[in-house]
Formats: C-alpha cells, structure tokens, sequence
C-alpha cells in the first residue's frame, strides 16, 4: 500500500490524483498502468460484478487472446480503415499481428467455426481482457489508458427482432451493472436515429471531468424510478447531436452536464457476418447471415469514473460494493499489550465471519494512520485505542457521514455479523 502525500503533478483530476496517491496503480509509461494490491482488488470486484450481470442474462463468457492475426481484419476490410490507434507488429516468420483494440473479427472468426444452424442461435458471449489502442492523447491515468480493461460482448441473433431482444437485455444489464456500483448511468442515444440503421447508446456517468458534453431531460437525474424500455428514448444526447431547434425537452427540464463514457452498446446488424461471409442455415433451408450487437465496458476505466463520482477532500470513498476491504482496522498503539490483543482477537473474528478487514498493524502515527484510512475510503474503520480499550470499547467509523460510534467488541461483531 504505497500510499503518497502528494500527488504527483502529472495528475490533474482528482481520480487519478487519488488512484496514485492511494497506491491502486502506478504509471508503466505514457498510459500503461501496473495494479497494486488495493487497486487490483477493485478492479476484480468491478469485474466481478459485470460478469455476474453478464451471466444473469444468459452471455456466456469466454476469454479471446490478445493477439490476432492482420489477415482477419483483412477480411473485414478494417485492418487498413482502423488507423494509426491500432498496435501492429510481426513475429519471427514474418507474419503481420497486432493487439486486440476490439474483437469484433475474431468473435466472428470463431462464431463460424462452431455455429452451423439457425438452430444455435441466439449465441451471446462476452470476455474481460485488455486491449490496446495507441491514443493520441492518454490522459488522465486509466480513465483514458493505451492498455486497459474491457468488458466486451458480442451477440448473434437470427433475425433483427431477436437482435433488438438482446440490446434490450444488454441494455438493463448495463443499468444493473452501473448501479449496483453507486453509479447513475445516463444512457445517451448515440446512433444516426435512422430508420432500419444501426442502433447504438453510451452510458455516462455525470462528471465535471467527463470528456462529453450532454444534454439531457432532468428526469435521468433520478432515473432508477423509470422503467428501462423508457430510458432507452427520454430525450439525452451528446454536443455534436444537440440541437436547440429540435430539442423536444422544454428549458427548464434540460440539463447539460459532463459525463464520463463507461458503457457503449452497439446493434449494426449483418456488417460483419457479410463482410466476412459468415452465414448459418436459416429455417427456409437458405443461408442466412446472423444479425449481430457488440457492447462495451470500461472496466478499468470504471475504477476512476467511480471515484470521480465518491470522494471528499481527504480521499475516496468507496461504495461498499467494489470497496478493496470492507472494514479498516487501526490499532493505534502496538507497543500497548491490550491493545494489540483486541485488535488480533477482532481481526481473526471479522475474518473468520468472512467479512474482508485491511489490518494497519504498521508502527506508524495514529494521525498518519488515519489520514491513509480516509484516503484508500474503505466503508467501515475500526479503531482501537488504549483510552478505550481501557474501558472494553472501541470505535467504528463510517467513512461516508464521518460518524462514529462506540462499540464493544461482541456488539461490534454484531453489527457487522447480525446473525
Ligand atoms: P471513447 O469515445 O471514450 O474513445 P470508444 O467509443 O472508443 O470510447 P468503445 O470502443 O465503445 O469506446 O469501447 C467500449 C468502452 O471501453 C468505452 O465505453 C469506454 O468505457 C472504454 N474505453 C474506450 N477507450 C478507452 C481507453 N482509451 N481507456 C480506457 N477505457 C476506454
Ligand atoms: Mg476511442
């Protein structure tokens, strides 16, 4: 936990401020990171949450290797069209290859290994894996990184009703997905809005420090009132598509806010399946080419989207679930024998009641202690002192109202273990 004072100069929001001085990453070179402990454990749980939203609407996972082959995205006719973002190299024969900035190619490449008949269709897989795009301008440590880590789905549907069931499936995981991480997705209608064309949204998560500008209808601000078929059409776009003509939200309901991109579903139909002349035998007997959806998430980028949405101005304050630790345990005083004996005794109960506790048994001030508690923002400290301790109490603090309360020990495993 190799927590900074400062931050370094470098960092100009207060993510990546907090990010560096917390210890979660430290910079490889321009927009590569390297997870530290506390980082990595965020970053696992956010991952972990995605997957199960994944799961919970029948995407299977799977894991694409982060070298493809140039001859695949010759046959989409991307590998020229993909720019100078893409990171291409040969090996030893000769060969031309490249990392993955998105695998749209090879999902399908594989798709049309396996998947015969329209029979196994719908087919939705989704994978976390890093990619690498060369930026022009990586900033703001991992909120925009050349190598970072990303939910990608890709989905296989039989005919355009079936694809708009998965984007719709996709669509409230995402929402589930983002909320259940204390944040509020804003979903922003990204697509041409043509009829029959490709259907696509960005969620955003509102933030001084977003790259987007948006406008959008204040009832987003408190969206998880509405049902998800609505926030698929109330009325948010970004600068480019915003038009004061056209706008069919009255003045005093329109917003206008920075966002952070975390989320992008995409529905663009037989483009790929064409180009590469995927097809399955369709119920008629003749071919048919799969109508297909892909969606991202910026897992990595996540991790400071959410803390540019919960800080103070001593630290982060982590929404319990993607919180490294649960609980921080802070002995004050480890020369003190009862001290120490209250804190072993309470590490090992939290522990064995499954409850994941960051033990600060370090020989350090109890204000520098404390002031690394606030700044990694775990939910819950604990404190033992040797006032209190005197008098068979200990303290807990919440990190996000600052409260604290006295505690015993069997009342304070009560609180956290109700049972
Ligand atoms: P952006 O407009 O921010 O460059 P994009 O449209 O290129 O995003 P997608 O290709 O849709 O992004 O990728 C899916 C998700 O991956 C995005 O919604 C975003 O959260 C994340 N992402 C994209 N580029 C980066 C990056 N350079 N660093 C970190 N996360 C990224
Ligand atoms: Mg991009």
């Amino acid at each position: 936990m190799p927590t900074l004072k400062e931050a370094p100069a470098e960092a100009t929001i207060v993510s990546h401020q907090l990010m560096l001085r917390a210890g979660l990453v430290t910079q490889t070179t321009a927009g590569i990171y390297s997870w530290l402990p506390l980082g990595l454990r965020t970053l696992t749980k956010v991952a972990k949450i995605i997957s199960e939203e994944q799961e919970a609407i029948g995407a299977n996972q799977v894991l694409l290797s982060t070298v493809q082959p140039a001859k695949l995205w010759l046959a989409s006719g991307r590998y020229n069209s993909y720019g100078e973002e893409m990171l291409r190299f040969k090996d030893r024969r000769d060969h031309e290859l490249l990392y993955g900035p998105t695998n749209e190619e090879q999902v399908t490449d594989i798709f049309q290994r396996f998947v015969k008949s329209y029979r196994q269709l719908p087919q939705n897989l989704f994978q976390i894996q890093w990619k690498f795009r060369d930026e022009i301008r990586p900033r703001f440590g991992v909120m925009r990184g050349r190598e970072f880590l990303m939910k990608d789905g890709y989905s296989f549907d039989i005919d355009k009703a079936g694809a708009e069931r998965t984007y719709q499936a996709v669509f409230g995981s995402y929402l589930k997905t983002f909320r259940r991480m204390g944040l509020t997705p804003i979903p922003v209608r990204a697509d041409s809005g043509a009829i029959g064309g490709d259907m696509s949204h960005e969620f955003q998560i509102l933030a001084e420090t977003g790259e987007s500008l948006l406008y959008y209808d204040a009832v987003l601000d408190n969206s998880e009132q509405t049902k998800h078929e609505d926030l698929t059409s109330i009325y948010a776009v970004a600068e480019e598509k915003y038009d004061p003509r056209t706008c069919p939200v009255p003045e005093q309901r329109l917003r206008q806010s920075r966002g952070i991109e975390v989320g992008h579903v995409f529905y663009f139909g037989t483009k790929y399946t064409k180009s590469m002349g995927v097809s399955v035998m369709g119920p008629e007997g003749t071919p048919i080419y799969p109508e297909m959806g892909s969606y991202g998430i910026g897992v990595s980028r996540l991790v400071g989207a959410i803390i540019e949405s919960s800080h103070d101005k001593n630290g982060i304050i982590w929404p319990e679930s993607v919180a490294p630790f649960h609980v921080g345990l802070v002995n004050f005083q480890e020369e003190d024998i009862s001290c120490k004996e209250i804190a072993e005794t309470l590490y090992g109960r939290l522990c064995a009641a499954n409850i994941s506790v960051l033990y600060d048994d370090r020989p350090e001030r109890p204000g520098v202690k404390l002031a690394n508690m606030d700044l990694i923002g775990l939910p819950w400290q604990i404190w033992v002192g040797p006032q209190k301790a005197a008098q068979g109490k200990i303290e807990l603090k919440k990190r996000s109202t600052g409260r604290v309360q006295e505690h015993t020990s069997e009342s304070l495993m009560n609180f956290f273990q109700p049972l």
